[in-house]
């Protein structure tokens, strides 16, 4: 296997201003094309740390990529050190000026000096051209290391990843490997519980397919990884785990791929002509937000009501004010009547509703923080569910509306 190197620099990085996202999301790049990252190391804007950084690597490394400090501003001074440690000039590179001048035309600026002296590059390397920035890519080689430097604004970083790192890593540094995903998403069943379901199908898995959990709020991937060289078939050997994984599964499986509940359900709604309503407590709609995340979902979606308080959950649903003294606002006679009046306001087939004690405070012997009653009304029913997540805020927010969604495919 290989090994990789990631170098983030930046003076913010160190001070906790910026968190690290460039090197988590690198790191994972490069596992899912089969390198294996080492050593992850953020450095300062700073010429004796990035030389250090560059000089303890492990003997096998092959490949290393540095992000940041490629602006134009006397901070960043990655170019520069990186002209001084490879021991080159810095030499003017036409095309570069050219894509420079072309950006600032765009914008109506004319390019200053400051902004032209990007296209003076180290003169042993090879520019990786930046479509959506003014500051170049440089790829290097030494020893049989390469080493890529990208900017740090992320959006760009991952450009030039996917243009120059993942081609580069496939053709040149692995090219007898053959390395395939799946990835299986479930939902509202816990970890340790789809451990259980799944550990005597895992125990017979071929040796080139590998298992991966990748836990979140609520919700539970797995991600199978086939690797073995190009010869091998892989791709049948990962579709037929895959099929006995889906049958282990059932109905807890939500999605195959890279898609998210709320485009899962969607896509339901949208086939079947049918659309949604919501009234929100505990999640402050955020289940609205998830929803209207999804282009086009007003074919589906006709408006939610954040009913926080008791008033509101009694003037704009019609909940009985009795009820909610008898019952409490987290109830099942609150949530199903929630559900009923979204539908009833908003001329739905569906609803959706929730009330529940988010935390950190506000929990009780009988209902501790993290209850959740969760309504829906079909076409044919209302249903109440009761829920217990735990005790952070965010999480319990971020569960019950995956499973309020989740409910709609059941
Ligand atoms: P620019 O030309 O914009 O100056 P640059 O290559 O010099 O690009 P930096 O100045 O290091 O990049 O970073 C620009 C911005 O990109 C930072 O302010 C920060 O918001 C973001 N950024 C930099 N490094 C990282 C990182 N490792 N993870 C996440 N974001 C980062
Ligand atoms: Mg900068």
């Amino acid at each position: 296997m290989i090994s990789a190197k990631i170098i983030t620099i930046g003076d913010e990085l160190l001070i906790g201003q910026v968190i690290d996202t460039n090197s988590a999301w690198l790191a994972e790049k490069l596992n899912e094309l089969g390198v294996e990252v080492k050593q992850r190391t953020a450095v300062g804007d700073d010429r004796e740390m990035i030389f250090h950084a560059l000089d303890t690597l492990l003997p096998d490394t092959r490949l290393v990529i540095l992000t940041g400090g490629l602006g134009p501003t006397r901070d960043d001074i990655t170019k520069k050190t990186l002209a001084e440690y490879f021991g080159m000039e810095l030499t003017f590179h036409e095309e570069t000026l050219r894509h420079i001048t072309e950006i600032f035309n765009r914008l109506g600026r004319e390019v200053n000096e400051l902004n032209a002296s990007q296209a003076w590059l180290p003169s042993g390397c090879i520019p990786l051209k930046n479509w959506y920035g003014t500051a170049p890519g440089m790829q290097f080689e030494r020893n049989g290391v390469h080493y890529f430097s990208l900017p740090g604004v992320p959006y760009e970083m991952k450009a030039l990843f996917e243009n120059y790192i993942r081609p580069f890593v496939a053709e040149k540094l692995l090219p007898d490997t053959q390395i395939l995903h799946a990835v299986f998403h479930t939902q509202g069943i816990p970890e340790s519980i789809l451990a259980k379901r799944i550990e005597a199908w895992e125990l017979q898995l071929p040796p080139q397919i590998k298992l991966a959990y990748l836990p979140s709020a609520g919700a539970v991937r797995l991600r199978l990884t086939a690797r073995g060289s190009k010869n091998e078939p892989l791709e049948e050997l990962l579709k037929a785990e895959g099929e006995k994984l889906k049958q282990l599964l059932g109905v807890d499986l939500y999605a195959e791929g890279d898609e998210p509940l709320e485009k899962v359900i969607g896509q339901l709604l949208k086939s079947s002509g049918k659309t949604l309503a919501l009234a929100e407590s505990c999640t402050g709609g955020y289940i609205a937000h998830l929803i209207t995340s999804v282009p086009g979902s007003s074919a589906y979606f006709m408006g939610g009501i954040v009913s926080y308080d008791y008033v509101a959950k009694e003037v704009t649903l019609g909940v009985h004010h009795s009820d909610i003294l008898q019952y409490g606002a987290v109830s099942s006679q609150v949530v199903l009547q929630m559900a009923e009046g979204a539908k009833r306001v908003f001329g739905t087939d569906y609803a959706l509703s929730a009330s529940g004690i988010a935390g950190p405070d506000g929990g009780t012997d009988e209902k501790p923080v993290g209850t959740v009653w969760i309504g829906i009304s079909t076409p044919h029913q209302t249903r109440a569910y009761l829920y217990r997540f735990g005790n952070d805020r965010m999480r319990n927010i971020r569960k019950t509306a995956l499973a309020a969604l989740d409910l709609l495919r059941r």
